[in-house]
C-alpha cells in the first residue's frame, strides 16, 4: 500500500506516522509516500487516514519483486520439490536432452545424488546455428518420462512465445535462457502462465534490469519467479566462461522475496570450478542450485566441458548440503 501525504507534511510528521508501526513492518518513506507492506487499510491508524491525500492499494507490480511491499519469501511448491522455504533445492540433468536412453540414465544419476528436479534442453539457444540445437517437442516427452520415472519435476527452457503452451504440457519449471532475460513478449507470454519461471540473468544485465525482467513476469499475474545467476560478461573471462556473480546473490536475498538459484556450470565453462562456485553460491544464500551432468562429457551434444561426472555431482550435492547446514544454523544478527 502506498499513502501519499501533502507535499508540505514535514519529514518529522511522517516519521512519527511511521513510529507507531514499529520494526516489525517493512515501511519505506520517500518524500511524501510511505509505503507499508502487509497491512489492509482498515488497519491504518486514523491519524494516517486523515492525513492522506491518496491511499494506493492497488499497487502497481512494479513492486512484487521487491521485499517492500512482500517482505515474505515467495516460496515455490512443486511435488517433488520446495524452493524458497529455507531448504536446498537441487537440480541437476544434462544440458540437453539427448536420447531418450541418455536422459533416464542422468535422471538416476540426478535422483541418487539427492536432485528433485531434473533439467535438460529441448529446445537450445546456440550462439552458432550449426551447433545442435535440440530435439524440440520428442525431447520434452522424454524429459517428463525418465523425470516421472524418477519421481522428479522438470525444469526446462522455453525459447518462443508461441512454443509456451507446448512447452507448458511437459514441464513445471519454466527456464528463461540468458540470451532471452529481456525479450519482453517471451516474458509476458510466462508470466500469463500458472508454471514457475526460471529467469536466467542475461549476460549484460544489471540487478534492476534483471528485477525489471521478473517484474513483467509478475506484471502478468505469475509471481512464482526463481532468479538465476548463471555469469556475467566480465573484463575477464579468460579462465571461466563467465563471471560468477556471489555478491548479487547477497543482494537479492536482501532486495527481494524471489528464490535465488546458483549455475555454477554456465558461470564457470569448466567442471573443476563448477564445485567451488556452486558452494560459494550457497555460501552467498542461494536457495537452490542448478548443475549439468553427463557420463560420459567428452561425447556430450552441448557444454559438455562443463559437465560434471557422476561422481562429481554425487559428491558436491553432498558437500552442497553441509555448506547450506552450515550457513542456516547461526542466528542472523541484526546490521
Ligand atoms: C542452459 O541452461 O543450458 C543455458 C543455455 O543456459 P544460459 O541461458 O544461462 O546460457
Ligand atoms: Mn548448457
Amino acid at each position: 500500500m502506498i499513502i501519499v501525504l501533502p507535499e508540505s507534511t514535514a519529514a518529522t510528521d511522517i516519521n512519527k506516522l511511521t513510529a507507531i508501526f514499529g520494526h516489525h513492518r517493512d515501511v519505506f518513506t520517500h518524500r511524501n509516500r510511505i509505503s507499508i507492506a502487509g497491512i489492509s487499510i482498515d488497519q491504518l491508524p486514523a491519524a494516517i487516514r486523515q492525513n492522506a491525500l491518496e491511499i494506493i492499494t492497488d499497487v502497481p507490480a512494479a513492486i512484487q519483486s521487491s521485499r517492500l511491499l512482500h517482505p515474505e519469501n515467495e516460496v515455490i511448491r512443486l511435488p517433488h520439490t520446495t524452493i524458497g522455504d529455507g531448504s536446498l533445492a537441487i537440480m541437476a540433468g544434462p544440458c540437453s536432452v539427448e536420447s531418450e536412453e541418455h536422459v533416464r540414465k542422468m535422471a538416476a544419476v540426478a535422483k541418487q545424488g539427492g536432485a528433485t528436479v531434473l533439467r535438460g534442453g529441448a529446445f537450445k539457444p546456440r550462439t552458432s546455428p550449426y551447433s545442435f540445437q535440440g530435439l524440440g517437442e520428442a525431447g520434452l516427452k522424454f524429459l517428463r518420462e525418465a523425470a516421472d520415472e524418477q519421481g522428479m519435476d522438470v525444469i526446462t527452457e522455453v525459447m518462443d512465445d508461441e512454443h509456451v503452451p507446448m512447452v507448458a504440457q511437459y514441464t513445471d519449471i519454466i527456464q528463461i535462457g540468458s540470451r532471452n532475460m529481456q525479450n519482453f513478449s517471451l516474458l509476458k507470454a510466462v508470466g500469463k502462465t500458472n508454471i514457475p519461471v526460471a529467469l536466467k540473468r542475461g549476460m549484460s544485465a544489471t540487478v534492476d534490469d534483471w528485477l525489471n525482467a521478473a517484474e513483467y513476469i509478475a506484471a502478468e499475474g505469475n509471481h512464482q519467479i526463481m532468479l538465476v545467476e548463471r555469469g556475467i560478461r566480465t573484463f575477464d573471462n579468460t579462465h571461466t566462461r563467465n563471471t560468477f556473480d556471489a555478491g548479487a546473490i547477497a543482494v537479492l536475498r536482501q532486495l527481494t522475496p524471489f528464490p535465488i538459484i546458483a549455475d555454477p556450470s554456465h558461470a564457470t565453462g569448466d567442471r573443476s570450478l563448477v564445485g567451488p562456485v556452486g558452494l560459494a553460491g550457497i555460501a552467498a544464500g542461494a536457495d537452490g542450485l542448478i548443475v549439468e551432468i553427463h557420463d560420459h562429457p567428452e561425447q556430450a551434444l552441448s557444454d559438455g566441458p562443463q559437465a560434471l561426472t557422476p561422481a562429481m555431482f554425487q559428491q558436491l550435492a553432498k558437500k552442497s548440503l553441509a555448506m547450506h547446514n552450515l550457513m542456516n544454523n547461526f542466528e542472523e544478527v541484526d546490521a
